[in-house]
């Protein structure tokens, strides 16, 4: 078993990461500012509260803790803000990702996984998305993303760094039993928001019904937080056996629309959900679903969590009590 460190450990993804890492054996600390995580998401002597742009102290932690291997979640995830920050987004994903790279020269630590997304696709010429289709991201968000990565294969030329990028899809669900959920604040995802409309009788917006898909609303691929963090034990136990760089979509490659779900938390909860039709939110591509051959193929991955209704199941018992 290995020492992990897991930077963003106490957010959304980050947290049902840590759960399972620790499940399957490993030391694992997490390293968190708690700008958006929460200190409760994490067991308290896991915890280290540092800002990733503190490169010494970062540096004397992995030393320190003699770890193997890191997993990169921290970041700034909102699109729409940006948009309107992008300065801000640059500096937090792009140099606090760099200060956390010098602090894993410094300590000679070569094995990074990393949290993309599919973002950095943008606007998809065809959908099953390969991991070969061109990298065009439409905002700053997948920019900072697309940026790291490309970082990252210059660092496995020049460093010998080998890092699995993975290029996540709408995670969503929660792990009920460990006590892990969604929380984001200001929320700004579908699945929660269908349940906050069921729980406070004020509608949600369902954000435009003439695109060019079956019922007029965006697809996309929706997988379970708890089979993403299953991709990241996949990924840390490659590269801890010496596996090359890879890049990996993690997706169920399966679509659904925003009716879809909507019918689906319907279906869950036994109740209504309130909604109104709003025109389209800007950025939102028609269609996104994975092509997530590669991941099966290679590392032996598959979904296990992600129908939509485990996904929506699984998020109803906190999304109630969240929002009551
Ligand atoms: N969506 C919506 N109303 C909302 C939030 C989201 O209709 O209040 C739609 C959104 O346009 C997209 C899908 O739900 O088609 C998933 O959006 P989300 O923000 O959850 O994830 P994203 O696809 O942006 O990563």
């Amino acid at each position: 078993m290995s020492n992990i460190l897991v930077t963003g450990g106490a957010g959304y993804i980050g947290s049902h990461t840590v759960h399972q890492l620790t499940q399957r054996g490993h030391q694992v600390t997490v390293l968190d500012d708690l700008s958006t995580g929460f200190r409760d998401a994490v067991p308290e002597p896991q915890l280290h509260i540092c800002s990733l742009f503190d490169t010494e102290q970062v540096t004397h932690l992995l030393q320190r803790l003699q770890i193997d291997a890191v997993v990169h979640f921290a970041a700034f995830i909102a699109v729409g803000e940006s948009t309107q920050e992008p300065e801000r987004y640059f500096t937090n994903n792009v140099a606090g990702s760099l200060s956390l790279f010098s602090a894993m020269a410094a300590a000679g630590v070569k094995k990074l996984v990393f949290s993309s997304t599919a973002a950095v696709y943008g606007n998809p010429l065809s959908t099953p998305i390969p991991e070969t289709a061109p990298i065009a991201p439409v905002n700053p968000y997948g920019e900072t993303k697309a940026t790291v990565e490309r970082t990252l294969e210059w660092l496995d030329r020049c460093r010998g760094l080998r890092s699995v990028r993975l290029r996540y899809f709408n995670a969503c669900g929660a792990n009920e039993a460990a006590g892990l959920s969604e929380r984001h604040v200001p929320e700004t995802h579908l699945i929660p928001l269908l349940m906050k409309a069921v729980v406070t009788g004020q509608p949600v917006t369902i954000f435009g019904t003439d695109y060019p898909t079956p019922d007029g609303t965006c697809i996309r691929d929706y997988i379970h937080v708890d089979d993403l963090a299953k991709a990241h034990i996949a990924a840390i136990d490659h590269l801890l056996s010496g596996g090359p760089s890879e890049v990996f979509n993690v997706g169920t490659g399966r679509g659904f629309s925003v009716r879809e779900v909507l019918a689906a938390v319907e279906q869950v909860t036994g109740r209504p959900v309130p909604h109104v039709f709003g025109p389209r939110r800007d950025g939102d591509p028609a269609e996104l679903v994975a092509d997530s051959s590669k991941l099966r193929a290679r590392l032996g991955w598959n979904p296990d969590h992600s129908t939509l209704h485990q996904i929506v199941a699984s998020a109803w018992p906190s999304q109630q009590r969240r929002w009551a």
